[in-house]
């Protein structure tokens, strides 16, 4: 059994990089992938662990990015992952992973500007303090904060009054479209794959497959058919689409600690089990 994507302190997880190997030796995982949202900082950490321990750690992201929807629509939200099989991810990639970086602290100043002109006392710094990785701060950690200086009693307050993309507070940060996304992970040495298609076509297949063939024209390599929040008929559906599209097949529990309760390592909700074949079949494929 592997897992091919696990969150750690580094982005929104609770469970440190080392934790995660400790863990990995303990359920006798045959191989891990720390897919961190936007950052290798967790992956870095726990790659001389995961050799001392021979541990068969893979380097992967989980890029945030949006795909545009026609007015009057929001832009969707779609996860990419990366896997960086053989070649490590390059310098140009770590570079525009840390100008990501730098707009997220831009937007973050003009947020706390916001809250400041709504006539809340909080400074940027302060979010900063609550967020492990400082480089990722954001509408969370804002939220917290809110609700420890008592302007809000709890976490969904804090976005319905202040932080949500409706309310006054809020200010958009640049996040690459899906396009970009795929390709710089291409342009990288990696392989872009779809995290949970299921969040993709809000329950409607054929939005779904029409979001997913206009991505693999786009260049995506894979899809993530093994994950919690998919059934057996979800898994089932995702496998079809694979076949259709000459998609790879990745899968993992989407691990993040006490961020999701009850979602483990390895086994997710309880059911999952990502065979080691997908990792080999990942392997035999990359750089074609
Ligand atoms: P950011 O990347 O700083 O824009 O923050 C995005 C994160 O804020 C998401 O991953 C969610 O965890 C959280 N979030 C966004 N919108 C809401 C909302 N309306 N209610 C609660 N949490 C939200
Ligand atoms: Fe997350
Ligand atoms: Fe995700
Ligand atoms: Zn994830």
């Amino acid at each position: 059994m592997i897992d091919l994507h696990a969150h750690t302190t580094a982005s929104d997880g609770t469970t440190t990089p080392a934790g995660l190997i400790e863990t990995t030796l303990a359920i006798g995982l045959e191989a891990l992938a720390i897919a961190d949202h936007d950052t290798f900082a967790g992956y870095d950490e726990a790659l001389p662990l995961a050799r001392q321990a021979a541990v068969d750690l893979v380097c992967s992201i989980e890029l945030s990015t949006r795909m545009p929807q026609p007015k009057p629509l929001r832009p969707k939200s779609v996860h990419l992952l990366g896997y960086f099989l053989s070649t490590p991810p390059s310098g140009s990639f770590r570079e525009w992973i840390d100008s990501l970086h730098a707009s997220r602290r831009e937007r973050n100043t003009r947020m706390a500007e916001r809250l400041r002109q709504l006539g809340l006392d909080v400074r940027r710094e302060e979010a900063e303090a609550l967020a492990h990785n400082p480089k990722l701060t954001g509408r969370p950690h804002f939220a917290r904060l809110l609700v420890r200086k008592g302007y809000v009693s709890d976490i969904q307050e804090a976005f319905d009054v202040y932080l949500a993309e409706s309310a006054p507070a809020y200010v958009p940060r640049r996040e690459p479209r899906v396009p970009e996304g795929i390709r710089r992970i291409r342009e990288a040495g990696g392989l872009p794959v779809l995290a949970h298609p299921l969040r993709l076509g809000n329950g409607h297949p054929l939005e779904e497959k029409d979001a997913i063939r206009g991505m693999v024209g786009e260049g995506l390599r894979g899809i993530e058919v093994y994950h919690p929040d998919h059934s057996p008929q979800h898994v089932q559906r995702y496998l079809g689409l694979a076949e259709t599209y000459g998609l790879l097949v990745t899968g993992g529990s989407d691990f993040h600690g006490d961020t999701k309760p009850g979602v483990l390592l390895g086994v997710g909700t309880g059911n999952l089990c990502v065979p080691l074949a997908v990792l080999d079949r990942l392997r035999a494929s990359d750089g074609c």
